[in-house]
């Protein structure tokens, strides 16, 4: 079968030729239906290199993912052959607490994992390819009635970072309220929705793009702001001078995290979800009293169940763009060009 495959760090990926995976015992092999294309696989093309990560190259890309199961290894229960399935993307390693209680974002034994800290995409071979391996069932979500593979992939990353991220800071966004999500992207169009859909907090956009604002407001954001200079004086302004009460970062730069603590309120929390490298002095004096900073690594598997359940409802939807797999590499340069809007999405069947 053919797979985009990174076959060493700050290369971009190739189309190559591959065998067809076949499972072991609970293992199943899942037949691609879409496959997202992340900011995060721009980042291991271009800023990775040895000794960063546990893992590297080469493997197939793809870490956000749905299809139909194809094959069953021995041991496998509850799921059958052509049934949609969504793949939960963090694998640990199944055993610890957090594990077991499915937060395999955070294992507890990440050495212990198939790959630690990663998973299919992320150092084992993901879905950017006609068939992809799933090491442990317990990994697949049935989809919901009314979700399409091709529109259920991106859920499983650009849906359900955001929804962790958003899901943390929840008692901090009643009625009254307001959130800023910094750029608007992959990721950032469906935290809008997600906010939106959750939450009765006033949305505030901001992205560098005129399309991707645009993108925004039709996904619910109440207001958009050009980032730059002046975005912390429009948040400030636009909040009565009191700031934001939850900030997310979907950038992660020096000037995206100066300026998400800049729009923060007394008391509000900010989430860096975006690695862009940036870092960011902190001191008694720096940041709003009271404010909580933090990192968010994609989300649980429970909350995944939870991110399907409003997708099926139709009260998220992520604004897709699909390629075949012959175009992949395509979609990845529209997206460091800065020419994509939501969510470009690998149909390698098409
Ligand atoms: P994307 O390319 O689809 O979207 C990024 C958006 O940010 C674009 O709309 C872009 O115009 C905007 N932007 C860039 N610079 C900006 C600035 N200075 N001010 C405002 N907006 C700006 O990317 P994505 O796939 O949504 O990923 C976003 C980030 O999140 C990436 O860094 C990615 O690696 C990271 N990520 C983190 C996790 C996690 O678990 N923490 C998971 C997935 C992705
Ligand atoms: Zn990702
Ligand atoms: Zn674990």
């Amino acid at each position: 079968m053919r797979a985009l495959r990174l076959l060493k760090w700050k290369s971009d990926p190739e189309l190559v030729e591959v065998p067809d995976p076949v499972p072991g015992p609970g293992q199943v092999v899942v037949r691609v239906g879409g496959a997202g294309a992340c900011h995060s696989d721009l980042h291991l093309m271009r800023d990775f290199e040895d000794g960063l990560l546990p893992w590297g190259p080469p493997f197939t890309l793809g870490h956000e993912n749905a299809g139909w199961v194809h094959a069953l290894g021995t041991g496998v229960t509850g799921l059958e052959e052509g049934q949609p399935v969504a793949v939960y993307g963090p694998w640990g390693c199944g055993r610890c607490v957090r594990c077991r209680i499915g937060m395999e974002n955070y294992c507890d034994d990440p050495g212990s994992a198939p790959a630690p800290m990663g998973g299919g995409g992320l150092g084992l071979d993901g879905g950017m390819a006609e068939l992809m391996l799933v090491p442990d069932a317990r990994s697949l979500l049935p989809l919901p009635d009314g979700l399409e593979p091709a529109t259920a992939a991106p859920l499983s990353d650009a849906g359900l970072t955001p929804y962790h991220a958003v899901r943390r800071s929840w008692p901090k966004l009643p009625p009254g309220s307001t959130a800023v999500v910094i750029g608007a992207g992959g990721l950032g169009h469906v935290a809008v929705q997600i906010l939106k859909a959750t939450t009765a907090a006033r949305v505030i956009a901001v992205d560098l793009r005129r399309e991707a604002l645009d993108l925004a407001v039709r996904s619910g954001a109440d207001l958009a702001v050009v980032s730059g200079e002046d975005t912390v004086a429009a948040v400030r302004e636009a909040t009565g001078g009191l700031g934001a009460d939850v900030v997310l970062d979907f950038v992660g730069n020096d000037a995206t995290l100066a300026a998400a603590v800049g729009c923060a309120r007394v008391l509000g929390d900010v989430t860096i979800v975006g690695i862009g490298g940036g870092s960011l002095p902190v001191s008694f004096f720096s940041v709003p009293y009271e404010v909580s900073l933090q990192t968010t690594y994609w989300g649980t598997r429970p909350e995944f169940a939870e991110v399907l359940d409003l997708a099926a409802r139709g009260l998220i939807r992520p604004d897709v763009t699909e390629f075949p797999l012959d175009r992949a590499q395509e979609a990845y340069r529209l997206m460091e060009a800065g020419e994509l809007t939501g969510r470009a999405v690998v149909v390698p069947g098409r």
